[in-house]
């Protein structure tokens, strides 16, 4: 893949291969004055199910002038609040504002998409990359019957990029999670939608977990489950099965009573080794593909939005230095110590086949989190809940489990295991460091394209959660 040639002409300042979130870094780096591509191996457009964001998180897309908050208004097609967390038997909490705006992927796609071609961006549909050349001075790319020499190429094809694979050499995912579910109508009305909600013990070495939110065309529920990739783990089939049988129980409703929309179906891999890192010269992977996401959500719409003003002002600055380097395109996906130790807390909500694990084990571990979450406020609860880890909230949160219920730490230690722990220990003093760093560097710093170091420990210590 990588020669020495030299690529003439170079029509390209960036392709983008992949177009769901792939056309929101086009925009905005259209308008930073880039000729810009993006190609896609099937048609460009979203899907119509909605993608649930808090408002806060929105504002990026206005702060950066991709869309203005009318725009985002006329593809916003539910707000609901309030969201209950609960955990099977017991306690209840309610949050507001936390995902609690229903965006349509195919309004919102189209809209991007519209303004992007309107400022002169270019777009191949139905278009698969198929070969990548990397020579001295560019980078070539074949995509179905186009051709593109680019400066730049920005990985956005998704979980099962051909790049991510090939950078992963075929590494079985350290964590799965499954996700079955559905829209219908005929629930019974609730003003509210569900963040976290269980309402069984472990069953067959998972603990099913629910999402729901209220819906343009009726209400979404969704059933997820974090496993490993080992082959005797349910098929998306068996847990299509358990989302049918557990959902009158869940929401209070006969099947018989249900118009279906749609039903929904994905898993996503995740990696301890993340984010990926840039693993060529000339290729950056941005978005599900680069591994950014926590590995115990499905919101990498949200982690986008959360990185996009620093991968903006990073990709502008490799592109102004031409410094498109491995080295240099690595420190734009650098290690962030708080997306790593939600690893642990993955483990914990993840069943080993075979071992004989307390039925509410990961209930209880839950309830006393999220109690003591909840005492510390929206300060300690929000941020986690939007999938931001900060050092205070999680010592805060520590010592408050171990207060309430010091028996349950030995067993998530030894559910864990020690390795798991230690391991986990070393990011935490990772974070201790990088929280130090972000704070105690000079501010005027943080946000200069020439210190993508200090954006890393900004980031990589949740300083950027808007407070
Ligand atoms: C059921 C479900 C519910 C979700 N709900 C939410 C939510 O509420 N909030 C939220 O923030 N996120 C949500 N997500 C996650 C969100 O959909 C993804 O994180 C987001 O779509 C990732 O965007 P991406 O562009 O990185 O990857 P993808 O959406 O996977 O897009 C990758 C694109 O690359 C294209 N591609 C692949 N290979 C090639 C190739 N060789 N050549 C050219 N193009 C190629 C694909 O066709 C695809 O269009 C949900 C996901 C699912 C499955």
């Amino acid at each position: 893949m990588e020669t020495r040639a030299v690529l003439e002409p170079i029509d390209w300042d960036v392709v983008i291969a992949g177009g769901t979130l792939g056309l929101l870094l086009g925009l905005g780096l259209r308008q930073k004055g880039y000729r810009v591509a993006v190609v896609e191996r099937g048609r460009l457009q979203g899907r119509r199910q909605e993608w649930n964001i808090s408002r806060s998180e929105l504002q990026v897309l206005v702060n950066l002038e991709l869309l203005t908050w009318g725009e985002l208004a006329s593809v916003t097609v539910t707000e609901y609040n309030p969201a209950r967390i609960q955990f099977h038997p017991g306690q209840t909490w309610w949050v507001k504002d936390v995902l609690n705006w229903g965006v349509r992927p195919d309004l919102l796609l189209d809209l991007v998409k519209n303004k992007f071609i309107r400022q002169g961006g270019h777009i191949g549909e139905q278009q698969a990359v198929n070969s990548i050349t990397i020579g001295s001075n560019g980078i070539a790319i074949q995509a179905g019957e186009l051709n593109y020499q680019s400066r730049l190429l920005i990985d956005m094809m998704g979980h099962f990029s051909p790049l991510t694979r090939l950078a992963r050499r075929g590494q079985i995912p350290d964590g799965v999670c499954l996700v079955v579910g559905g829209c219908a109508q005929g629930f019974p009305e609730h003003e509210y939608g569900d963040l976290l909600v269980t309402t069984t013990p472990i069953i067959n070495s998972c603990q099913y977990f629910w999402e729901a939110f209220p819906a343009q065309d009726g209400r979404t529920t969704y059933l997820f489950t974090y496993v490993d990739a080992h082959p005797q783990r349910p098929s998306l089939t068996a847990l299509c099965e358990a989302y049918l049988e557990h959902l009158p129980a869940y929401q209070g409703v006969d099947l018989g009573q249900l118009a279906w929309q749609r039903f929904l179906f994905g898993f996503f891999p995740s990696y301890r080794r993340s984010p990926l890192g840039s693993h060529w010269a000339r290729i950056l992977p941005v978005g599900d593909s680069s591994g950014m996401q926590s590995p115990l959500s499905f919101g990498g719409f949200g982690t986008l939005l959360r990185h996009l003003p620093r991968l903006m002002a990073g990709i502008d600055a490799v592109l102004r230095e031409d410094t498109l380097d491995r080295q240099s395109l690595s420190e734009l996906q650098p290690y962030q110590p708080n997306l790593s130790l939600t690893w642990l807390f993955q483990e914990v909500m993840r069943v080993p086949l075979g071992r004989d694990c307390p039925p509410n084990f990961v209930n209880e571990v839950l309830s006393t989190a999220f109690a003591v979450m909840a005492e510390a406020g929206d300060a300690v609860l929000k941020p986690f809940l939007q999938d931001v880890i900060q050092l205070p909230g999680l010592t805060q949160t520590l010592i408050g489990m171990m207060r309430k219920n010091p028996g349950l730490i030995a067993q998530v230690i030894g559910h864990v295991g020690m390795g798991s722990l230690l391991n986990w220990t070393g990011h935490y003093g990772m974070l201790v460091l990088y929280t130090w760093l972000a704070q105690n560097l000079p501010q005027s710093s943080l946000h200069s394209v020439q210190s993508r170091r200090f954006e890393q420990y900004y980031y990589g210590s949740g300083q950027d959660y808007p407070r």
